[in-house]
């Protein structure tokens, strides 16, 4: 079983947060749609014909691709590999691309599954993280997609904004709630060097809000998402029984998946590759029928740092048994007395064969599994 990225590398502004990999000029978008289906075919052996149980177009903003494009890639990923009836097959849009016939367009292309930059309700947040939508356009795009036949999406949700307060956070979650999506994302906002946030910080007009600020608004976000009935299964994902998202837990499982575009990353079960982040330069590597990438030939410590990475973050937890049995590594004969010390400081427990982080850990995944990294 295996996944397919397709990173689309444009947005119609930046924001002052973003620091992944999108252009805004737009001018070559078809070429772009060429050089990634020639990139499918390119790479169509990565995977060794595994079954595709889940296809992701993220970005950068996919929703500003015309129903001609994403037919052509769509057909591309057809012939080119062995997809599942079955496949999730999501789709990342922004409020402002959302109409009632881009979404029966998607739902007719076999998209079923949308996932929805909301960030925030409230119109001074969305202005000073310019955003491309407003808060009206935030609203209508929810009601559109409740009368859409789409059943299956996701929102997302930024807490820890500085300029924000509580009450503006309970009034986001509550409006979000409201609508009833079965997937929720919510992300803690942080500043990144290479942003617009990131140089305003630097020059000390921006202040990131406190750690203990931020740390509220999570445990409010998990305690008010647990009462309405969503389950916390990853630190920044919540979701109704029966809507977790396949493909990003599939990341988590250590299960091989393909990335196509610009930045897109893959992983085959060894070892990673690297897409160029890099627009003009990925479309002339293509244009030679050339794959614009880097390998990085993950060694045994590697892979046992980014399993605990990402099992530590997943309410399933870090399996003991399976970092034995596959990469020859007893954590708890190596970590013992860390453990013990995050158990009685109630950040994690010990259920069966597994290692799970409380909420309280959660909070703290990153940093506390950085610390039972093993050194190359
Ligand atoms: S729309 Fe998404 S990818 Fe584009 S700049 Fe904003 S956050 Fe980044």
């Amino acid at each position: 079983m295996a996944g397919i990225y397709i990173h689309i590398p444009f947005c119609k502004q930046a924001c002052f947060y973003c620091d992944f990999h999108f252009s805004t000029n737009m001018v070559i978008k078809n070429e772009m749609v060429e050089a990634i289906r020639k990139e499918i075919e390119l790479q169509q052996d990565y995977l060794g014909g595994e079954l595709i149980e889940s296809i992701y177009f993220g970005g950068g903003t996919p929703s500003v691709l015309e129903e001609s494009h994403l037919k052509l890639i769509l057909n591309s990923l057809k012939k080119h590999n062995n997809i599942s009836s079955e496949a999730e097959i999501t789709f990342e849009a922004n409020p402002d691309d959302i109409t009632p016939d881009k979404l029966s367009m998607l739902f007719q292309n076999g998209i079923n599954r949308l996932s929805v930059g909301i960030q925030s309700f409230d119109e001074d947040v969305l202005k000073w993280m310019n955003r491309a939508h407003n808060s009206k356009e935030a609203f209508k795009c929810l009601e559109w997609i409740k009368e859409s036949e789409f059943n299956n999406f996701s929102l997302d949700l930024i807490y820890g904004i500085p300029i924000s307060t509580h009450e503006t956070w309970e009034r986001d979650l509550k409006t979000l709630v409201d609508f009833q999506p079965p997937h929720i994302s919510s992300y803690c906002l942080t500043i990144e060097p290479d942003t617009v946030f990131g140089r305003w910080q630097q020059k000390g007009k921006l202040n990131e809000a406190s750690e203990d600020y931020a740390s509220e608004q999570f445990y409010h976000l998990s305690e008010y998402l647990l009462k309405s009935d969503y389950k916390h299964y990853e630190v920044s994902n919540f979701a109704k029984k029966g809507f977790h998202s396949k493909h990003n837990s599939s990341y988590w499982q250590q299960k091989p998946y393909l990335g196509i575009g610009p930045s897109a990353h893959s992983y085959d079960g060894k070892n990673r590759q690297f897409n160029i982040s890099n627009n003009a330069k990925y479309l002339k590597a293509l244009e030679k029928n050339e794959i614009p990438a880097e390998m990085d030939i993950l060694t045994t410590e590697d892979r046992i740092n980014e399993y605990l990475m990402t099992s530590l973050r997943t309410s399933v937890g870090c399996n003991i048994q399976y970092l034995k049995n596959e990469l020859n590594y007893d954590l708890i004969k190596n970590a013992k007395p860390q453990i013990e010390q995050w158990i009685s400081s109630e950040l994690c427990i010990l259920e069966g064969h597994h290692l799970k982080l409380t909420l309280k850990g959660r909070l703290l995944a990153d940093k506390l599994a950085s610390d039972l990294f093993l050194v190359n």
